[in-house]
C-alpha cells in the first residue's frame, strides 16, 4: 500500500516507470500493482525530479520599478538602484514578495533555491526576512541562503561584521563579490578571508566571481587556489564567471584544469548575463556567457542559475528553470541532442549537486518530490517549456493543472493541438 503512485510516466533517462510514495520518501520504482491512497496518471508525460535554482536574489525579487527602473541596463546601475530600494524596504515587504515568488516557483516545479541575501545593511532586514521565509516554505521548497556582501566585503565598512552576524543567525553559505572590491588585491584578499570563514564553520562557498567583461578579472584563479589550499573541494561555486568569455585563450588553457582540480563548480546565469554583459561594447558585442562546454569537457560541474526575476537587474522572469536552460542552450550553442539533454540535467541534478541536496532524485529512498510535465522527454520539455501538470513536494501533491490543449476550429484539421513531436 502506497500513499501515492505516479503511474506510467517517462523518466528523464527515457525509462517508463511507476513511482510509489510512502510518507515523504519514494518507496518503489517500477511496474507497481499495489493499492495506493491516490494514483496520478502520467502516461506519456515526463516525470522529473524537481527543478533546482542555485543562484537567485529573493530579497530583491518582484520589486521591478521600485523606486525606478534600471535605465542603462547595466550591473552597476542595478547595484545602485538596489541600494535605493534597500533604504525603503521593510521585512514585511521582503517576506511578502519572497512568498509570492515561492508560489510561482512551486507552481513551476522549482522546489530548491539557493538565494543570496544582502548583508550590507546594519539592520540585516533582508536576512531576517529570508530566514523567516526559509522556515515558512520548508515543507515544499528547500531554500538555501548565501550571506552576500553586495557592496564589497572590504569596500563597505561594516560588511564583514554583518556577514559574520548573518552566518551566526543561521545563513547557510558564504558569499562574496571580489570584482566589486576597490582593487584586484582586495578582491583576492576577500576570497582568502571568505574561504577561511567557510572552512572554520564547515560551510559551502558561492562567490559572485568576475561578473565583468574585463578579461583581466581573474578572481576565479584565486578562488580555485583557496579552495584547494583549504580542502574545500566540492563545496565551492563560482557564479557568473563572465570575464572568462573575454579572457586570453592561452591563459584559459591553464585556468580550466586548475578549476577542475579544485572541484569548483560554475553557475552561469544566462538570462541575466546575456542582458547585462557587453553593455560597454559597440560591435562586435560580446555575449558575456562563460565557457560552459569547455568547462564541462574538463569535468567541471556547471549548473544554470536564474539570478533575477523582476528586480533592479532584470525586467522579466517567470520562475521557470526551463526558460533559463533554454536561453543557456542558445547562448552556449548547446544544440546537439546530448547537449540539450545536458541542459535539462543542469537545471535538475547538476544544480542539486552544487547545492548539496540530500535525497535528490527519483530512486528508492529519495525524497518524494517530483514534477509531471506536459512533454515526452527532457529535450521536448526544453522546446515547449510546457505546463507543469502536477507537482509533488515531500510526498504531498501541492500543484495540479489540467491539460490545456488549444481548441481549433479549422475545417479538415484536428479539433485540438498540443505541439508535441518526438523525432523518430
Ligand atoms: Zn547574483
Amino acid at each position: 500500500m502506497f500513499d501515492l503512485i505516479v503511474k506510467g510516466g517517462t523518466l528523464p533517462d527515457g525509462a517508463v516507470a511507476d513511482i510509489g510514495i510512502r510518507g515523504d520518501r519514494i518507496a518503489a520504482v517500477g511496474r507497481l500493482e499495489a493499492e495506493a491512497g491516490r494514483v496520478i496518471d502520467a502516461t506519456g508525460d515526463l516525470v522529473s525530479p524537481p527543478f533546482v535554482d542555485p543562484h537567485f536574489h529573493m530579497d530583491a525579487t518582484l520589486s521591478y520599478g521600485t523606486p525606478r527602473v534600471n535605465a542603462s541596463g547595466t550591473l552597476l546601475e542595478g547595484i545602485g538602484l538596489w541600494g535605493e530600494l534597500k533604504e525603503i524596504a521593510t521585512v514585511e515587504d521582503m517576506v511578502g514578495r519572497a512568498l509570492d515568488y515561492c508560489d510561482w516557483a512551486a507552481s513551476m516545479g522549482l522546489l530548491a533555491i539557493r538565494s543570496h541575501v544582502d548583508t550590507c545593511d546594519d539592520r540585516l532586514l533582508g536576512v531576517q526576512a529570508l530566514l523567516e521565509v526559509r522556515e515558512k516554505v520548508k515543507d515544499y521548497i528547500d531554500l538555501q541562503l548565501v550571506a552576500f556582501p553586495q557592496d564589497g566585503l572590504y569596500r563597505d565598512p561594516t560588511a564583514r561584521a554583518n556577514t559574520l552576524r548573518a552566518l551566526d543567525m543561521g545563513v547557510d553559505v558564504v558569499g562574496g563579490i571580489p570584482h566589486f572590491e576597490r582593487t584586484m588585491q582586495d578582491g583576492a584578499e576577500s576570497l582568502r578571508d571568505l574561504c577561511e570563514i567557510a572552512a572554520e564553520r564547515g560551510l559551502r562557498v558561492d562567490i559572485h566571481c568576475d561578473e565583468t567583461d574585463d578579461p583581466l578579472s581573474r578572481h576565479i584563479e584565486t578562488l580555485a587556489y583557496q579552495t584547494q589550499r583549504l580542502g574545500l573541494q566540492g563545496r565551492v561555486a563560482g557564479s557568473h564567471l563572465t570575464s572568462m568569455h573575454s579572457m586570453d585563450n592561452y591563459y584559459v588553457s591553464k585556468l580550466l584544469p586548475l578549476i577542475a582540480e579544485a572541484g569548483v563548480a560554475a553557475i552561469p546565469n544566462p538570462l541575466i548575463n546575456i542582458t547585462l554583459q557587453g553593455r560597454h561594447d559597440t560591435f562586435p558585442k560580446r555575449r558575456g556567457l562563460t565557457r560552459v562546454k569547455e568547462m564541462q569537457a574538463q569535468g567541471i560541474t556547471v549548473g544554470w542559475g536564474q539570478d533575477c526575476v523582476l528586480d533592479p537587474w532584470y525586467s522579466l522572469g517567470t520562475a521557470d528553470m526551463l526558460d533559463v536552460a533554454f536561453m543557456g542552450l542558445h547562448v552556449a550553442q548547446m544544440t546537439h541532442p546530448a547537449e540539450m539533454k545536458r541542459c535539462f540535467d543542469m537545471v535538475t541534478q547538476e544544480n542539486a549537486k552544487i547545492m548539496g541536496l540530500e535525497g535528490y532524485g527519483l530512486g528508492v529512498g529519495d525524497v518524494a518530490s517530483l514534477v509531471v510535465l506536459d512533454a515526452g522527454n527532457p529535450v521536448e520539455a526544453l522546446r515547449l517549456r510546457p505546463d507543469r501538470l502536477c507537482v509533488v513536494a515531500k510526498g504531498r501533491v501541492i500543484v495540479e493543472r489540467s491539460r490545456n490543449d488549444a481548441r481549433m476550429a479549422l475545417p479538415g484539421r484536428p479539433g485540438t493541438v498540443r505541439r508535441r513531436h518526438l523525432p523518430g
